[in-house]
């Protein structure tokens, strides 16, 4: 390694990439080099000689960063001066992926970056692989935050996504003997250069206690105020959110919990020092880790606790930034659109009236009125039991205030409700705020709905089916409210960064506007006759497959044929996504073999990826059954390589950057009426993979824009599902009149893939045979015969590459550029603040 000497400036001179300065190649390398070497020396207190890849990788996240925070500054001066309505995205999760490569992408210092590293002996991309993985969210939601800010940003909209600082996020997947084990995910354990500590931001939150009424000196009306048992303070952790092609840089601000500032003094007082210590601990608890999505979250009293946390720190952010540039409350709603990103952050509809009435002293009608102009809410979920409700006992114990206060507004609301349907008790019911019989519980969508001026779903079909179902009775109450925003996703992280081969021969083609316009993708339609161009399109993705394959190999020891098709489902496990028919699927193709050896195939590596909640047991054994398939056909002669499973560990962001570029086949294959919009469907279909799917969430909306030709289209609509199920869905009867399938299933039972444990996926086909609440049966059939289609059309590479490149053309709609516009035009009523370049 050969770096300069340090000089004595602990501040890094690093100043490429700003607009207006235009420094000669020779003198940005030797600045980044000189960046390198002094942040070394005088931030890590590290020699070059000493120092390892992660310090190197260190080093050039805070160059990166620093160059950030430079740029933030001028943002935050140029919003504030402006005056500017902001956008305050609430989200539970921001599952933003590595930060450095999009951070050099963004700033226009990748290849510089690169240049300067090699000049001294380092690869990029080595060092890019040192970076811990954020993984603050699940899976969709978290990660639609995240492609959400990049784009906020890059349209220039001033916006903060406020959020919770886990300490340990989603788990590490490890696979023993088939089985997913999960691990705690140390991601702070080398620190984070991304983050900044604002402990000058603090606040302080309340727990527990009881409320009071009492008359406010020389005021003859009564208030309440709420005496806590508990206090928490809120410590912000800024991550600075870049944009493509911009000056604007927006913050993600995350909170970290700490205990109160003079924490139990009385038991220190009393002498017991380790009384005060736990108490302490428990505090700090709240931002410990981040809940995996499964069936028994609800009435977890420590999420309700992490919901609370991260809403009323934020709402206090989000008046202090308020009360800087304007005088009062009374405007909120004209400078700031909060969204709710799922019920998650709900609670901030009571939070909002707790603290307008209690703390700043508005009568109801006024603060009813700010909050409900104020906030908007996103469902993402059409699966009744996914609808958050907590016990009216738990609430009442954890936020007494806020009890009193959704109690008020319910009252309230019914009376409005009982005036416009005069006779219907049962309307009333399922309109409450409260769920009565049995437990009385909160129900937080309700509340959303309530508290807020607009309200979305994340794809046409989803917010059509939440209109006739799941809120049919707000939508009768308020259509106006009711819209649609089909996700999106990041046209930078997710093809930009991802497949770098692909994005240079796009912009070779037709210009890089597509970066930002991504409907500009269209004019690749003009090229489709170009045999060098569909050459090179095609030669691109075998590259990518290949390096895709030497990654399995180290991954999980599996040789994989590159030649083969890459047929791929990554997504979280769960039964409504149907890994399952998946696998019996490739039970099917391996029966074939076994019994028709001669029988020509095309080959397939079918690959999986995905974690299944700790608690769903019924996930954890389709996790278990696709290892144990992969063991058998990958290592039975007859196959021949034909056929390949892949399980590969601990899917996550960083993992997806690699396999989008390098499929062939995308799997939707959710039960029609289950996926609210998904967002790993339009990653594929953007690098070129084709889709096997069925009409569920934006998946109707792909194949509407990319073709009914040049999608692979099977199995029951929503309708379908409905009627199938309404006159009795009798699953025996498939296994009856299928014989492949009924051999499937029988070989599953003959304990082939279990031995020594012949019981072991029973449960599996008790689900499957009992009442197939997924519908895997029905749509069996249709399923293989669909799979048949793609493999004689995968024979045609030709034809394969000609709809391959349509996917990519006509797949600008899911742009998250255009999403994020579409909710600043429509529901937040915000403008571009671009910053001024140096
Ligand atoms: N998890 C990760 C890491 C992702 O990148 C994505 C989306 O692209 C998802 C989950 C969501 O996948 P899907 O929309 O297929 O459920």
């Amino acid at each position: 390694i050969r770096l300069p000497e340090s000089n004595t400036e602990t501040e890094v001179p690093l100043s490429l990439g700003s607009a207006g300065v235009a420094l000669d190649a020779e003198t940005q390398v030797s600045q980044i080099q000189q960046a390198l070497v002094n942040n070394l020396h005088w931030v890590q207190g590290k020699d070059e000689q000493f120092a390892n890849a992660h310090d190197y990788y260190t080093a050039l996240a805070h160059s990166v960063r620093n160059q950030l925070l430079k740029k933030r500054i001028r943002t935050a001066k140029t919003y504030a001066e402006a005056k500017a309505k902001n956008v305050y995205y609430l989200s539970a999760e921001f599952l933003m992926g590595r930060q450095l490569g999009n951070g050099l992408i963004n700033l226009g210092m990748y290849d510089t970056m690169r240049h300067a590293l090699a000049d001294c002996g380092l690869d990029l991309d080595e060092l890019l692989e040192r970076e811990a993985e954020p993984g603050l969210g699940n899976g969709g939601l978290g990660r639609l935050a995240a492609c959400f800010m990049d784009s906020l940003t890059t349209l220039n909209l001033p916006a903060i996504g406020y959020g919770i600082r886990y300490e340990f996020g989603i788990f590490t997947q490890l696979i023993r003997q088939g089985h997913q084990v999960e691990a705690p995910d140390k991601w702070l354990s080398y620190g984070n250069p991304w983050e900044i500590a604002r402990p000058d931001y603090r606040v302080e939150i309340k727990f527990g206690g009881h409320t009071e009424v009492y008359k406010k000196d020389g005021d003859d009306d009564y208030q309440v105020r709420w005496i806590q048992a508990q206090t928490v303070i809120g410590i912000p952790h800024d991550v600075p959110v870049p944009g493509y092609g911009t000056d604007n840089v927006n913050l993600l601000r995350l909170w970290k919990a700490e205990a109160g500032e003079a924490f139990d003094l009385d038991a220190f007082n009393a002498g017991d020092y380790f009384g005060a210590v736990a108490n302490k601990m428990i505090s700090e608890n709240i931002t410990k880790v981040l809940y995996p999505n499964d069936e028994t979250r609800q009435g977890k009293e420590l999420r309700l606790q992490q919901q609370y946390f991260f809403v009323a720190c934020s709402l206090q952010d989000i008046i202090r930034l308020h009360l800087r540039d304007h005088s009062n409350l009374g405007n909120l709603a004209e400078f700031s659109a909060i969204q709710l990103n799922d019920t998650h952050p709900a609670i901030g509809v009571a939070e909002l009236m707790r603290l307008l009435i209690d703390e700043y002293s508005f009568e109801w009608a006024a603060a009813w009125q700010i909050t409900q102009r104020t906030f908007g809410y996103t469902n993402h979920t059409l699966m009744p039991e996914a609808l958050e409700k907590w016990s009216v006992d738990l609430f009442g114990k954890l936020l007494p205030r806020h009890l009193e206060i959704i109690y008020e507004i319910n009252h309230r609301f019914l009376a409005q409700v009982k005036l416009r349907y005069p006779n219907d008790p049962d309307r009333l019911e399922r309109l409450s705020l409260i769920e009565e019989g049995g437990e009385r519980r909160v129900r937080m969508a309700n509340l959303a709905c309530v508290g807020s001026h607009a309200i979305n779903g994340v794809a046409a079909l989803h917010t059509e089916l939440l209109k006739q179902e799941v809120l049919q009775d707000f939508y009768e109450l308020w259509p106006d409210k009711f819209s649609n925003k089909t996700n999106g996703i990041t046209p930078r992280r997710w093809l930009l960064q991802c497949n770098p081969r692909l994005a240079q021969l796009i912009s070779e083609t037709i210009g890089d506007s597509w970066i930002t316009n991504l409907d500009d993708l269209k004019q690749l339609e003009a090229h489709l006759d170009d045999e060098a161009f569909r050459h090179a399109w095609q030669a691109i993705k075998q590259e990518n497959k290949w390096s895709l394959a030497r990654y399995i190999h180290d991954a999980v020891g599996i040789e994989v044929n590159p030649d083969s098709m890459f047929d791929v489902q990554i997504k979280r496990i769960h039964e409504y996504k149907r890994q399952l028919m998946n696998v019996l699927h490739v039970i099917t193709l391996y029966n074939r073999m076994v019994q028709n050896p001669g029988d020509h195939v095309v080959p397939r590596t079918v690959i999986f990826g995905g974690k299944a909640a700790p608690g769903y047991a019924m996930a954890k054994l389709v996790v278990k059954l696709i290892n144990a398939v992969a063991d058998v056909v990958n290592n039975d002669p007859s196959v021949n390589g034909r056929l390949k499973v892949v399980f590969l560990p601990n899917y996550n962001v960083s993992q997806a950057q690699r396999l989008f570029p390098a499929s062939d086949l995308s799997e939707q294959i959710s039960t029609a009426g289950m996926e609210a919009s998904g967002t790993g469907n339009m990653k594929f279909a953007l690098n070129g993979a084709l889709t096997i799917g069925t009409l569920d969430g934006a998946n109707v909306e792909i194949r509407e824009e990319v073709g009914a030709d040049n999608f692979f289209l099977f199995g029951l609509t929503t309708e379908q599902v409905a009627a199938c199920k309404a006159v009795g869905h009798n699953p025996w009867y498939y296994y009856d009149t299928n014989p492949e399938l009924k051999r499937t299933l029988d070989v599953i039972a003959s304990g082939l893939f279990s031995p020594g444990e012949p019981d072991l996926f029973l449960p599996i086909l008790d689900s499957l045979l009992v009442d197939d609440p997924y519908m895997v049966m029905a749509d069996f059939a249709a399923y293989v015969q669909c799979q048949e289609h793609v493999s004689r059309t995968y024979e045609d590479r030709d034809r394969w590459v000609r709809m391959a490149i349509l996917n990519t053309a006509r797949i600008g709609k899911f742009s998250a550029d255009r999403t994020i516009a579409d909710y600043a035009r429509e529901i937040w009523k915000v403008k571009a603040v671009p910053v001024a370049g140096e």
